[in-house]
C-alpha cells in the first residue's frame, strides 16, 4: 500500500481558537509563542491534545532562520506588520523548507499570507467572514490594473508577471 504524501502544515493561533480538523495525511507544526497567545480554554485543549497525540510538533526555529526572516521581511516591507509570533511561524517555514519539506501556512493574517507567498510557501486562509483586516486590503497589479482578493503566488500578477502592490480598501 502506498503511503499517502504527508503535507506539512504550520498552524497559527487562530487555527487553535477556531479549531482545525486534523487530517491523517497532514503533519502539524507550530511555535511555543502560539500557546501563550491562546486565552480560550478550548483553544488550549486543542493545542495540548494535538501535541500529546504526536500530530503537532512544537518547534522553536534556530536563530539563523529568524535572522533570515528578519532580513527578507524588511526587504518586503512587511517587518513592522508582523508580530513576533508571526515571525517565528514564518521562520519555522524557512526551517522546514531547508529540510526539503513544503510548508503550508494556515493563517488569516494578510501580512503573514503576503510574506508566505514571497517566501514561496503555500498558505491557506481559514475563514474569513468577519475578519476585517483581510478585507481592508486590496491587492492590485500596477501593470495591467487587475485586482485580487487574495495574495498571489510569489506576489506576482498571474496575468502579466508584474510584482503586485497593495493598498487599503475604502469602506
Ligand atoms: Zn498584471
Amino acid at each position: 500500500m502506498r503511503r499517502p504524501h504527508l503535507r506539512h502544515v504550520i498552524l497559527d493561533t487562530s487555527a487553535f481558537i477556531q479549531g482545525y480538523n486534523l487530517s491523517i495525511d497532514e503533519e502539524y507544526y507550530t511555535v511555543p509563542e502560539v500557546l501563550e497567545e491562546i486565552r480560550e480554554v478550548l483553544g488550549k485543549m486543542r493545542y495540548e491534545g494535538a501535541k500529546s497525540s504526536g500530530k503537532l510538533q512544537e518547534i522553536t526555529p534556530e536563530k539563523r532562520w529568524s535572522d533570515e526572516l528578519e532580513v527578507k521581511s524588511r526587504s518586503a516591507g512587511e517587518a513592522h506588520k508582523l508580530s513576533p509570533t508571526d515571525k517565528q511561524l514564518l521562520s519555522l517555514g524557512l526551517k522546514l523548507k531547508s529540510e526539503g519539506k513544503e510548508p503550508i501556512i494556515v493563517s488569516d493574517d494578510f501580512s503573514v499570507q503576503n510574506m508566505a507567498a514571497r517566501l514561496g510557501f503555500r498558505f491557506v486562509s481559514q475563514v474569513t467572514k468577519g475578519i476585517k483586516n483581510v478585507v481592508n486590503w486590496g491587492i492590485y497589479c500596477p501593470g495591467c490594473r487587475k485586482k485580487f482578493d487574495v495574495p498571489q503566488e510569489d506576489n506576482v500578477c498571474p496575468i502579466c508577471g508584474t510584482e503586485l502592490k497593495r493598498k487599503p480598501r475604502r469602506g
